[in-house]
């Protein structure tokens, strides 16, 4: 039945010498009995022992169950090997301490995949026959030593092998608790072939019915054994694996480290978090540039002009001369753009200009043009009219400023006191005559209300209504010029008729976007126009929007790089935590493997407990998130006046909802799951007979 064939097990002795700790072994087992080997210590009784429960395999020689070799088994067929065939009951019991008795027991059926209820009536039928089912809730820890050998046996029996190899099964045990061990083993071996090893010769003899002596890893007794080779195989189904039949291992690996878990689960978390937070800053900016940068009260005010290049005679140098484009060229190049309007430019007119709010004179604003208040972003007025063409905005900068200075509350519904003054002088190249001319202009604009924009950038301003003020133009006469055209000659004549070249025209026309929801088209237009040489058109808007966009790019990068680091962290964390949970519980792995465990089943313990720690990481992590999105966000917005920079996507990305937060889950769970399966397939290189040695 059991046929060990010239075995031969070599170990080294030093550096290069090796010596026999099984040596030549011939002999044959019957299929039931209890056989007695016995020798010295360091005679080679546990080295055979490990040979037959497949444990170790042999340097020489062959051992064969029913013609099957053993030692050239595949993985699978060991794996029905030790959990069918042979059972080992160690001196130190090798039990998995902080399971109950009955879990221990029921484990090796759990490992054959058997229902749990078969399971555990024949276990309580074994515990009733060995006289300790009054333990079974008992962890095993908690047990005296000749009860853990019971429960040992009992696990032994649970899927009734055919061997049991008892490597000195009495060593730990008193003289009483011993005895009944061995009157237990005694009995078992009408049904099962028992080889009892011990060095404790005495005490056994009388049970035994064969006994075999080793010495110097030689066998006195021996049989005359015929190798022929054969490649047969068990025979058996293969059963599928459930994943879930280990999750109380699980469960008790996971409390066990409490607080290795708790840290590696404050890191993962952290990690998600992070990981959130860098997303929601991509998805953030990306708002917010969209909403921010194109809610400029003045986004669409623009100069447009000619730019021709001159080159210099022997030198590399280029200039670029502006000129102001010729109407016809203006409004062929607008002509497929019915949202933009053009008009004159008048910042000749605006150069010195004052103002003044209850003869207070203010200090350091810009003036701008808006092409009416009917056209613009109404959202951005947040007190006040939403229509004004014949009054003036401000923004919110300038009203602080107002507040502070005035003591005032706002400076909403009050007037301010516009005076522009500018002296020409005009050379009339017909007669070579010169005059001169003044221009000024004064008039009282009530403030219809006050416009938040982008904040961040924004120096105090005075929004004028553009059609507003060029109707003024049109209005107000330059007396010396009039007088010498001897016809009313207003300021909007002045510059309309002035060549495209000179001073007074600035060398360019304003062009306006005329309805805000073409905002995007605008942008097209301009992006269009600036990738022709030799007509620019400049706007601040679309500058501080380009970039606002590179800088937000920037930083994008910098956090994407961020969160890839964190995501190693985390594949790190996990993988080192499983790893150590391996190193950890390397005897329990190698008791599972020993019980003929795959390593599919292994693989499942430690990714469920893994899991456990995923699950909670992402909630903790997205209850992190969900609190501190807020928080980042005030503090963001008190020191760069951002609003909403970080906006977590939870409830849609691509319109998908819940996109972003599955997508995150599943990542994590992959991760998890590939540095979980690294450690464990170390698990396969185990040394069994090493961990399970007793001491
Ligand atoms: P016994 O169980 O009879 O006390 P063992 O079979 O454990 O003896 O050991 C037999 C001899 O082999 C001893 O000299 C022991 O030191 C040696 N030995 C056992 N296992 C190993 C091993 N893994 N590596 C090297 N030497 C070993
Ligand atoms: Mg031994």
């Amino acid at each position: 039945m059991l046929k060990l064939i010239d075995v031969g097990k070599k170990y080294k002795r030093n550096k290069d010498q090796y010596f026999y700790a099984a040596n030549s072994i011939n002999y044959e087992f019957s299929e039931t009995g209890f056989y007695l080997l016995y020798g010295k210590s360091g005679s080679g009784k546990s080295t055979i022992a490990n040979l037959i429960a497949s444990f170790e395999k042999p340097d020489e020689g062959h051992i064969l169950y029913e013609n099957i070799e053993i030692n050239k088994l595949n993985q699978v067929n060991l794996n029905y090997y030790r959990q069918k065939i042979v059972g080992m009951v160690f001196q130190h019991y090798n039990l998995i301490e902080d399971l109950t008795v009955l879990e221990n027991v029921i484990l090796p059926r759990k490992i054959i995949q058997d229902k749990l209820s078969n399971a555990v009536a024949d276990a309580e039928k074994i515990l009733d026959e060995l006289n300790i089912r009054k333990l079974e809730n008992k962890v095993c820890k908690n047990l005296s030593g000749g009860e853990k050998q019971r429960v040992a046996i009992a696990r032994c029996l649970i899927n009734n092998p055919k061997i049991i190899i008892c490597d000195e099964p009495t060593g730990a045990l008193d003289e009483k608790n011993s005895i009944q061990v061995i009157k237990l083993l005694k009995k078992l071996s009408k049904r099962h072939l028992i080889i009892v090893i011990s060095h404790n010769y005495d005490l056994i003899k009388t049970y035994a019915d064969n006994i075999l002596y080793l010495s110097d890893g030689k066998l006195k007794e021996k049989h005359n054994l015929h190798y022929i080779n054969s490649l047969k195989r068990f025979n058996f189904k293969k059963n599928h694996i459930h994943f879930f039949n280990f999750i109380k291992f699980s469960i008790k690996n996971f409390l066990n480290n409490k607080i290795k878990n708790l840290l590696i689960l404050l890191s993962t978390s952290f990690c998600i978090f992070s990981s959130l937070i860098v997303l929601g800053f991509v998805n953030g900016s990306n708002d917010f540039l969209n909403k921010e940068t194109y809610a400029r009260f003045d986004y669409s005010f623009s100069t447009i002009s000619k730019i021709e290049e001159i080159h210099i005679d022997n030198s590399f140098l280029k200039l670029n001369k502006m000129e102001r484009l010729s109407h016809s060229e203006l409004e062929k190049l607008i002509s497929s753009y019915p949202f933009i309007s053009f008009g004159m430019n008048y910042n000749k007119l605006l150069e010195n200009s004052s103002a003044y709010i209850d003869n207070h004179k203010l200090e350091s604003y810009s003036l701008s043009f808006v092409y009416n208040f009917d056209c613009i972003n109404k959202e951005l007025i947040i007190v006040g009219e939403k229509t004004a063409n014949d009054g003036i905005y401000i923004n919110e900068s300038l009203d602080k400023k107002l507040q502070e200075k005035l003591n005032i509350k706002t400076a909403l519904g009050r007037y301010i006191n516009i005076k522009l003054f500018k002296e020409f002088r005009f050379d009339l190249y017909d007669n070579g005559e010169q005059i001169s001319d003044k221009f000024s202009f004064e008039k009282s604009y009530f403030v219809k209300g006050i416009v938040s924009e982008f904040n961040f950038l924004s120096t105090p301003k005075i929004y004028l209504c553009y059609q507003d003020f060029d109707s003024n133009m049109k209005n107000i006469s330059s007396i010396n010029l009039s007088k010498y055209y001897s016809k009313n000659y207003t300021w909007f004549d002045y510059i309309y008729n002035s060549s495209g070249n000179e001073e007074q025209t600035s060398f360019s026309h304003y062009i306006f976007l005329n309805d805000l929801s073409k905002i995007r088209d605008f942008d097209a237009f301009i992006d269009s126009i600036n990738s022709t040489d030799d007509i620019e058109v400049s706007c601040d808007g679309y500058l501080l929007k380009n970039t606002f966009e590179d800088i937000i790019y920037a930083i994008r990068i910098g956090v994407f790089i961020f969160m890839i680091l964190t995501i190693i962290g985390m594949v790190l964390i996990i993988g080192i935590s499983s790893f150590s949970t391996f190193a950890f519980k390397k005897k329990q792995n190698a008791i599972l493997i020993s019980l003929g465990i795959n390593i599919e089943q292994l693989f499942s313990i430690y990714i469920l407990e893994n899991f456990f720690i995923l699950v909670l990481s992402l909630i903790f992590g997205f209850i992190l998130s969900f609190i501190f999105q807020p928080i980042i966000n005030k503090l963001i917005f008190n020191v760069f006046q951002l609003k909403d920079l970080i906006n977590i996507p939870f409830i849609t990305a691509f319109n998908i909802p819940l996109f972003l937060p599955t997508i995150i889950v599943f990542f994590s769970f992959f991760i998890t799951y590939f540095s979980t399966y690294l450690p464990i397939y170390f698990s396969k290189n185990i040394n069994i007979s090493k961990e399970l040695k007793d001491e």
